[in-house]
């Protein structure tokens, strides 16, 4: 497909790199560029600069290398191709392309059809609303759910009439009929393809939608990508009904307001989830406008993926029954290993949103309720100490607590940081007067090894002269590097000790990178730069940096002040390696021709020694 040159130039000319991405992700100044978190990798930090007094605006990702202008950046982050990326960009700025002559089906983009196609509904859905006969019924509605006019407006209300063929005979008249070359590349094919136009077993095209009525479900951009249609007559099940999934509609995938939502959500750093369209619609009309809804499924990975490169925290809004309290159970495993706060609100007298501020407190209610959404976390370890209260006797309670635990490792225990990890073992211990170490005892194989293995398999001291200290490959056991990250993120949470900290010997390679790249920053008298130190550190271990550099943001709110939490960090560097060099003397001193003495004695050592020091820790300074 050719497109003009310049109509490229032309958008990019007109395309502010840094507010077209700052529309997609929270951008921060950061000297003569602006950084953020990535959106196309799981990124932790911002390791995404904008960067625009270099000749031609890019973004360039430190960590996963993504780069380019603003076009690649819509490509990449809405996964279209290049056309629709012009397309789109140039819409948003106000350019009109150079008409192209005739699109070979062969090189047609299906997209684009299709987007044209439901384009044009709603169009069609918004007129049939407006008519004094065929909209009625869904006037009606739109009245007694008490929907304002510039919500309606905004969200683009339309109408699907009961009847066979009001859509189809539009559609029909609209091919027929010679169309501009924007809209030439539209066939009755992509109307289908979208669940707007079906055959009859009569071989009529008939309405995919009818007397129903319509929301439109829009892209990030603000596309149409889908319908959402809800029952006029309680007759038609279901209540509601969703268009198909097609190339441009994937329901896990999208959120229905987020086109409006999004600003709102960038600058309040935070998003709130509710299940409908129309409660999606009330709260914006009351003035929650960063509000959104999934489309009647759980939140999933890719919501998530939308949501945690705008916002830091997410509050999932249910109403009090059942169903919503499942919900909130599933949604808790997506957020569980990321670094986007889940909170879980429960709206009281079991009333959605809409219904809610309808009354005269409802605002209120609402506010105070996302105000006080508890940690997803927080929401399930309550509900495991209501089933622990309610169960009676020991083995009802081994088989509650046993449950949790297996619940705990299904949604990515070991994954989550080793923080949280141990604050939640410490909470189920003061609960049920388990020790955290039985407790992780208790957890499935899989997971105890991961989060705690043994110390006894300390690493001689890596060759000597290797060009990356990457390249080494040393298996530092996870206490060991645990205990080293602390330390390293104590140095970097508290900068003003760190030229003064007792330069210990660190076995783990990005502990020293991160440790070297500390105190050089701090010897040349300069701020260090985090995007420095993702450039020396492979791809690989990036999330192994990522989460050591949230361990320092969270250190000055930790128990103890610096030379405490400092202290803490040295002892248990000493307390590693006195044990590693016991693990030494008793392997020396074991009978080479009895392994099984050996394999015993190590055994011994690990419950003795690894277990507990990999969890308690970290989590309270002493
Ligand atoms: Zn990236």
């Amino acid at each position: 497909m050719s497109f003009d040159r310049s109509d490229r130039d032309r958008v990019l000319e007109a395309t502010d790199l840094v507010a077209l991405v700052g529309e997609h992700v929270r951008l921060a100044p950061k000297g003569r560029e602006h950084l953020g978190l990535c959106p196309f990798h799981d990124d932790h930090r911002p390791s995404m600069a904008v960067v625009t007094h270099k000749g031609i605006p890019f973004f360039k990702c430190f960590s996963c290398g993504a780069a380019g202008n603003a076009i690649d950046f819509v490509m990449r982050y809405h996964r279209v191709e290049f056309p629709e990326a012009l397309r789109l960009l140039a819409e948003r700025s106000g350019i009109t392309l150079t008409p192209r002559r005739s699109e070979s089906g062969a090189d047609r983009d299906a997209r684009t059809g299709l987007l044209k196609a439901n384009e044009f509904a709603s169009r069609t859905f918004r007129r049939f609303l407006a008519d004094g006969s065929l909209g009625t019924s869904s006037r009606e509605m739109i009245a007694r759910r008490g929907v304002p006019a510039a919500a309606q407006e905004s969200f683009a209300l339309g109408a699907a009439p009961a009847g066979w063929d009001h859509l189809s005979k539009v559609v029909s008249a609209w091919l027929a009929r010679g169309r501009g070359a924007e809209d030439a590349a539209v066939r009755i094919e992509d109307f289908v393809d979208a669940g707007l136009l079906r055959r009859s077993s009569r071989g009529e095209w008939i309405d995919g939608f009818r007397h129903r009525l319509m929301f439109p479900i829009r892209s990030e951009m603000g596309r149409v990508v889908a319908f959402g249609a809800r029952q006029i007559d309680p007759e038609d099940q279901p209540k509601y009904l969703n268009s198909p999934e097609s190339a441009v509609f994937k329901k896990s995938a999208t959120l229905f307001g987020l086109d409006l939502a999004k600003q709102s959500i960038i600058r309040r750093r935070l998003a709130v989830v509710v299940e409908g369209y129309l409660d999606v619609i009330a709260c914006h009309a009351a003035g929650f406008d960063h509000v959104v809804a999934t489309l009647g499924t759980a939140l999933t990975a890719e919501h998530a993926r939308l949501l945690r490169n705008k916002a830091e925290a997410v509050v999932l809004l249910f109403d009090g029954d059942e169903a919503g309290q499942r919900a909130a159970d599933r949604a808790v495993e997506v957020f569980f290993g990321g670094t986007l706060d889940v909170r879980i609100g429960v709206l009281p007298g079991g009333l959605d949103p809409d219904d809610l501020l309808k009354k005269p407190e409802g605002r209120e209610v609402l506010e105070a309720t996302v105000a006080g959404a508890i940690d997803s976390l927080e929401f399930l370890l309550q509900r495991f100490r209501g089933t622990w209260r309610d169960a009676t006797g020991l083995s009802g309670r081994q088989q509650a607590l046993e449950a949790f635990l297996r619940r705990l490792a299904d949604l990515g225990f070991a994954r989550m940081n080793p923080l949280r990890r141990s604050l939640v073992l410490e909470r189920l211990a003061a609960w049920t007067g388990v020790t955290t170490g039985a407790l992780l005892g208790a957890m499935p194989a899989a997971v105890s090894r991961q989060v705690a293995a043994p110390s006894s398999m300390t690493a001689e001291s890596p060759p000597p002269s290797v060009a990356s200290p990457f390249d080494a490959a040393i298996e530092v056991p996870p206490s060991r590097r645990v205990a080293e990250h602390t330390l390293v993120s104590v140095l970097i949470a508290f900068p003003q000790h760190a030229a003064d900290a007792p330069a210990r010997p660190l076995l783990d390679p990005l502990a020293n990178v991160a440790r070297t790249w500390l105190l050089a920053a701090l010897a040349a008298g300069r701020e260090p730069v985090y995007s420095d130190l993702f450039a020396e550190v492979p791809a690989p271990r990036h999330r192994d940096l990522d989460e050591l550099l949230a361990l320092a943001d969270r250190r000055p709110s930790l128990e103890g002040d610096a030379p405490t939490q400092l202290a803490a960090a040295l002892d248990d560097l000493d307390r590693l390696d006195r044990l590693a060099e016991i693990d030494r003397e008793r392997l020396d001193s074991a009978s080479p021709s009895d392994p099984l003495e050996v394999a015993r004695r190590l055994e011994r050592l690990r419950h003795g020694g690894g277990r507990a020091t990999a969890i308690g820790r970290i989590a309270r300074p002493a």
